[in-house]
């Protein structure tokens, strides 16, 4: 029988699986500080456990989060960007980004290997879908950059479920990682410094709601018309754009944070005057922030990003309209690890 994994279960699935080993029940807890707190990747490290049972549990239990491999790392020429293709077990691959930012650092997660949501002007769709990430190789991402900065006294402090794939269509193993990493025994990150970003999927949005955390809640809007939407993102012929937005108000209302809308910029397509107003008049009176981003590229889709007089020119037509918007900082272009452009498998071929 193949060993039972452990590196993305939480306490109490600890306690039950080492339970069955006669493994005393506080063990649990240490193990679980070992794992999220001090990020080791192997049973020896855990020395406050007796060597009896570190053989046991390496015995009975495997524990994979030192074994993804970096295929390919990448520095932005600012030094403020990192990106590394990960590998699993399995040869899947996936993208996470880390950002240095002045309050500290923030990891990009991917949560499915490839995505099958096929908006037009995406990188991660165009190989397709693959599977969903486990919880375990969610947090793996988080902890390969954590033991890169732990000797540094540094840590990640703020986690953007903003890679590869759609979260909502594997909320279950995100929220699992996210709820771990918020642990005061894990990362100890405040859920206000998580964020997830969703296409739309509102059945996903719903059940974020009902989690009731505090988590922020991202939702990529990029058209101000249901034509339009449903052109760039075919998510919007079964979860339309007003019903979108309706799904984010209950989950404002019912999680007290704000929404917000993320807008690429394409140019020529969804960045005029009009359609800046059109934007306005749906989100006017609602709690919510839009995040424009310039269309980064991705030399597959043949968007282009607007002139910067065009940019902002849209940003001023919303903010003179009451709307609170912001605009993206770009990081990482340089390395293609901007909005979008991450991708599963064609660091392999640079
Ligand atoms: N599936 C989720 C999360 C991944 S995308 C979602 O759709 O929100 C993260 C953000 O990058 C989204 O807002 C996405 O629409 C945006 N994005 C995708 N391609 C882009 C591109 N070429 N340029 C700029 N942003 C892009």
């Amino acid at each position: 029988m193949s060993k039972k994994e452990i590196f993305g279960m939480n306490l109490e699935e600890l306690q039950g699986a080492f339970g069955e080993f006669g493994v005393k029940k506080y063990r649990a807890m240490q193990v679980f500080r070992w794992l999220y707190e001090q990020g080791v990747t192997s049973f020896e490290e855990m020395t406050n456990l007796s060597k009896a049972d570190r053989e046991l549990l390496s015995a009975n239990f495997n524990l994979s989060s030192g074994s993804v491999q970096v295929i390919r790392e990448l520095a932005s020429a600012d030094g403020l960007t990192n990106k590394v293709l990960l590998e699993f077990p399995d040869k899947s691959c996936v993208e996470t980004v880390v950002m240095h930012h002045d309050y500290g650092y923030s990891v990009c997660l991917s949560s499915q290997v490839g995505c099958n949501m096929n908006c037009a002007f995406c990188a991660s769709g165009i190989s397709g879908f693959e599977r969903n990430l486990t919880a375990g190789e969610i947090l793996a991402q988080v902890y390969y950059f954590q033991r890169l900065l732990q000797p540094k006294g540094a840590r990640v402090s703020r986690v953007v479920v903003m890679g590869s794939g759609e979260p909502m269509l594997n909320l279950d193993n995100v929220l699992h990682a996210l709820d771990i990493l918020h642990s005061d025994y894990g990362q100890c990150i405040g859920y206000r410094n998580m964020t997830i970003s969703t296409c739309g999927v509102i059945p996903g949005i719903a059940k974020l709601t009902a989690a009731g955390r505090t988590i922020n809640l991202a939702v990529s809007l990029h058209a101000a018309s249901d034509t339009l939407r449903t052109k760039l993102m075919p998510i919007n012929k079964t979860y339309n754009y007003l019903k979108v937005i309706e799904a984010a108000d209950a989950y404002e209302e019912g999680n007290g944070r704000q929404v917000m809308y993320e807008y690429i910029l394409l140019a020529g397509i969804n960045d005029s005057k009009a359609d800046a107003q059109t934007l306005a008049d749906t989100l006017q009176h609602r709690n919510c922030v839009v995040n424009l981003i310039p269309a980064n590229p991705v030399p597959e889709k043949g968007f282009a990003r607007p002139s910067q007089t065009v940019i902002d020119d849209f940003f001023q037509t919303l903010k003179a309209r009451k709307i609170n918007v912001t605009l993206r900082k770009e990081m990482g272009k340089d390395i293609n690890a901007a909005c979008g452009q991450l991708r599963a498998n064609t660091l392999r071929e640079d």
